[in-house]
């Protein structure tokens, strides 16, 4: 059977333990992270998404890419790829409906920064300090929470987050049952 190379990685989705760890920083820069940075970006732009972090894809170190701008009109896309990202420099308050592509059919509003200053380096190992506003700094504060294993169910209250977390397993439950019988039929 001839090989799918051009599979997109699949994106974990909660309640999957692994988006739970908290991802370890990158110390070299290979070209295994710049394979994977690439397919990150094929994702994100696949999904479509504004923004990807590397345990979303099943890898637990401190790689995030981010491109706010890709999907307004006429804009191309030029994907932020940043290693190690940290952030500083919080200022101000901003509430955005947010979603997760790791968090299927939930949409928050969430509270966060409305100003940040994001340092990393990129992946030739260059210092880059980007200030961000608005959906910018709301996509980075998002992705930088997955690398500590924070996910959007986290800012939402515990009597929604236990609503959502019994439909979740409702419905991860049901493809379950879905598959036995698709097997059973095929076999
Ligand atoms: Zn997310």
């Amino acid at each position: 059977m001839p090989e799918a190379p051009l599979a997109l990685r699949p994106v974990l989705k909660f309640p999957d333990p692994r988006l739970r760890v908290v991802s370890k920083p990158i110390e070299t820069l290979t070209e295994e992270l710049r394979l994977l940075a690439q397919d990150m970006c094929e994702v994100m732009y696949d999904e479509p998404g504004v923004g990807l972090a590397a345990p979303q894809v099943g890898e637990n170190v401190r790689l995030i890419v981010v491109d706010t701008q890709w999907n307004e009109e006429g804009a191309s896309k030029s994907p932020l790829i940043l290693v190690n990202p940290e952030l500083s420099e919080h200022e101000g308050r901003i509430v955005w409906k947010e979603g997760c592509l790791s968090v299927p059919e939930l949409e928050a509003e969430v509270e966060r920064a409305e100003r940040v200053l994001l340092l990393a380096t990129d992946l030739e190992g260059a210092e880059v300090a980007i200030r961000a506003e608005g959906l910018q700094a709301v996509c980075f504060q998002h992705e930088v929470d997955h690398l500590n294993g924070v996910l959007l169910v986290d800012h939402i209250s515990q009597l929604k987050r236990s609503r959502y977390t019994l439909r979740r397993k409702k419905q991860l439950r049901q493809e379950q049952e879905e598959d036995v019988a698709v097997g059973a039929a095929e076999s």
